[in-house]
């Protein structure tokens, strides 16, 4: 059967506990939905406190034998994945593409294409535990945290993997939550994560809406860490969840990145390379550039190019190899995004394109026309709030300390990008933003450097050795004087 016509998901019921997949003890269901043709993809379970509690008990099980283990040799457990994911990619493109809604090309070349890497990188990550350290008469080393509650969004549904395969490699254990937005692809990795053979137990899935299955694990005592990705208002829930436990937090949010253009910058190139930044992943991304700072006197040319940059941007079915934009997720979404569109046009935005129109043509699905707003002041909504779809706001500045301010005014601190005539200067800049990442010019995405946000932007890290970490506690052991223990120093 063709990608075009075959269903592409069916209803499930099991969740995955203990080496095996097994009914849900679920009493709801979650409907999932195809965003471009709001078509009904199938149901999974609604979630449940027993299959949380099952999954918990599973893991703790688990957890000393796995811990025992050596870190390079918890990392090659994962050896065979790489080759399982390229065997089925097509099956995982396939899934990507119905559940989220973006492009094919997008999800075979980042959603699946990347995790080649991730894996290879997970590899590495075995090799990279800290040797144990002396400290005056002490040793230190580090422990595997324990059990790990793992919450993650919808837009990267394989995001995960960033939390779980670290967590695994430091010898916790684990129970993850997908988005019950788009449960399959994630059913299915888990069938291929499965053939590993990995002990029982070691890495559970329960599905399920967020104040149910989510709530639950959050809150369960038999969990150490819970790392959770997604919107800040859940990020508070995930804290009030952790505190009567002291449950360590590690939260990736949300974000309202800038990016700014310095005089002597290669304009064009920063202006298009922003609104890219911006628009991947249909414009939820939640390190996306969102905010443009360019000199004031340069706002007319800002405007024009992005236009143009935005009108090479085509809407439409995600399978049509023609379109270069899908659909926002979901009709809550949409609607939230329409919502700010004419909160600009409202707070007095000029709108250089788009705008709150469905495209032209595309009568269902949840579409959003490429949009592009000038003349935007710091303190408008569009300036201030994380936005989830394909809108860019372009700011202008008097002067670099200017830009300064008004990149660092705002309640997230995730990303941002500063382009400038050297890289020096850039990074100059760069050191005065508060924010855990900064593009320098056209520097690309690194999957192995700390990923992670100042403010509400969350806490903790992921990504390399910084995420691995996180996944450890610290113990010193003191040793008597002249023990053969002794670490050198
Ligand atoms: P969300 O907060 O609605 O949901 C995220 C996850 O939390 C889902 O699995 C959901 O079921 C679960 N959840 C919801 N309520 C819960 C509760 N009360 N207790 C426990 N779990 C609960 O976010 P979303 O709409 O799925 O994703 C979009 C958001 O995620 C955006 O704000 C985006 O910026 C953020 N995000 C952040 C990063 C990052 O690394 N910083 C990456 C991707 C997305």
């Amino acid at each position: 059967m063709s990608i075009e016509t075959r269903p592409p998901t069916t209803t499930r019921e099991d969740v995955y506990l203990d080496g095996a997949f097994v009914p849900s003890a679920s009493t709801g269901r979650c409907a999932v939905v195809n965003p471009a043709t709001e078509d009904l993809l199938g149901e999974v379970p609604g979630g449940s406190a027993d299959d949380v509690e099952r999954a918990v008990a599973a893991a703790s099980r688990a957890f000393d034998g796995w811990a025992a283990l050596g870190a390079p040799e918890r990392a090659a457990s994962f050896a065979g994945l790489g080759e399982l994911i390229e065997r089925h990619a097509d099956e995982l493109v396939e899934l990507i593409v119905a559940e989220v809604g973006v492009t094919l090309a997008w999800a075979r070349d980042v959603h699946v294409g990347r995790l080649a890497a991730n894996i290879a990188n997970l590899l590495r990550l075995g090799d990279q535990m800290p040797a144990p350290q002396g400290i005056g008469q002490s040793m230190v080393v580090r422990e595997p945290a324990g059990v790990v509650g793992s919450i993650s969004p919808w837009n990267y549904p394989f995001g995960f993997f960033t939390k779980v395969v670290p967590a695994l490699v430091a010898g916790c254990t684990v129970v993850t939550k997908p988005s019950e937005v788009a449960p399959f692809s994630v059913y299915r990795l888990t069938e291929l994560i499965d053939e590993l053979g990995l002990p029982p137990g070691v890495f559970n899935v329960v599905m399920g809406a967020g104040p149910v299955a989510g709530a639950a694990l959050a809150g369960h005592p038999g969990i150490d860490v819970v790392t959770f990705t997604g919107s800040v208002r859940t990020g508070r829930q995930i804290l009030e969840a952790v505190a009567p436990n002291i449950t360590r937090p590690i939260l990736e949010l949300g974000g309202k990145s800038a990016a700014i253009i310095l005089e002597g910058a290669p304009f064009e190139q920063a202006v298009r390379g922003t609104l890219w930044n911006c628009y991947m992943n249909n414009g939820q991304v939640c390190g996306a550039q969102t905010r443009l700072l360019v000199p004031r006197s340069r706002m007319a040319d800002a405007a024009e190019i992005a236009a143009a940059a935005a009108s090479g941007y085509v809407p439409g079915p995600p399978l049509d190899p023609g379109t270069t934009l899908g659909p926002v997720v979901n009709s809550a979404q949409h609607a939230r995004v329409l919502g700010y569109i004419r909160s600009a046009l409202a707070e007095g935005a000029t709108l250089v394109c788009g705008g709150p129109e469905r495209p032209a043509g595309l009568e269902r699905g949840y579409f959003v026309a490429p949009t592009v707003f000038a003349d935007v002041q710091p303190d408008m909504t569009i300036a201030r709030e994380e936005i989830f779809g394909p809108v860019l706001s372009i700011l202008g500045y008097e002067d670099e300390d200017d830009a300064v301010r008004i990149a660092n005014h705002s309640d997230y601190g995730l990303s941002g990008a500063v382009w400038a005539e050297s890289d020096e200067e850039a990074v100059r800049i760069a050191r005065r933003l508060r924010t855990g990442q900064v593009q320098i010019n056209a520097g690309v995405f690194n999957g192995l450097a700390p990923f992670g946000g100042f403010k509400r932007s969350g806490m903790g890290r992921e990504g390399g050795v910084f995420g691995l970490l996180e996944f450890s506690e610290v113990k010193s052991m003191q040793l008597p004087a002249g023990s053969p223990l002794t670490v050198a120093q």
